[in-house]
């Protein structure tokens, strides 16, 4: 055996080795892949003085495109809307508040008031309204997965939660009424894949996990 074999053999072995470690790393990641990509839904209504805020115009509703490029300079891609379903949210970062979500419709909500873009008054034809609570012995009410509280702004949206905001002379018992109206459809949205928008909570397939194995 002379050295020019010898040391050919050593860059195979060399090779060989190499290749091994990274395929038993790119293993390792396949075996152990969790999604990091988060999205789920949760449901939502909003009252004001007994109607409901219907979210007519498409400036509400974000395209498909939206969850999926991860910009995040663009802070609407983190929680929105998509086709047309105006009760239901698609959150796609972890610590969402209702806050930010209501600040991306371009609404304004504290715990004292809520500012919407809706046209609710027809003969007077307002666009965006601040509603205060106590004004003309008005409340503004949050009931969140059944219970009222007292603010929500700061509160990180959770997966498969229900809102109703209330502003109005609302009584208990319409309360109540009102949050059963309060859509149900996060679960559903949350374990089936959602053909139109982003893709509900679907398991990555197993092409999808080997890529992002290998490119990690
Ligand atoms: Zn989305
Ligand atoms: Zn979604």
């Amino acid at each position: 055996m002379n050295i020019n074999k010898k040391t050919h053999q050593k860059f195979i072995f060399l090779g060989v080795a190499f290749l091994l470690g990274t395929l038993s790393i790119i293993a390792f990641r396949f075996i152990t892949y969790r999604s990091t990509d988060v999205h789920y839904h949760a449901n939502f209504a909003l009252y004001i003085n007994g109607r409901r805020d219907e979210l007519k115009s498409f400036t509400f509703y974000e395209e498909v495109s939206a969850c999926t490029v991860h910009d995040s300079n663009n802070p609407k891609i983190r929680v929105h809307m998509h086709d047309q379903n105006n009760g239901l949210v698609h959150v796609h970062a972890e610590g969402a508040t209702w806050g930010y979500f209501f600040a991306n419709l371009g609404y304004t909500l504290g715990d004292k008031l809520i500012g919407t873009d809706s046209v609710f008054d027809k003969v007077e034809n307002k666009g965006y309204t601040i509603y205060a609570d106590g004004k003309d012995g008005k409340q503004l009410s949050f009931i969140l997965n059944g219970k009222k509280i007292s603010n929500i702004a700061n509160v990180v949206i959770r997966s498969e939660d229900r809102l109703l905001i209330d502003y109005g002379k609302t009584s208990q018992e319409k309360l109540d009424q009102l949050f059963a109206t309060v859509p149900t459809d996060a679960h559903k949205a949350n374990t089936e894949r959602d053909p139109a928008s982003c893709g509900g909570g679907h398991q990555a397939t197993f092409l999808e996990r080997l890529k992002k194995s290998i490119y990690h």
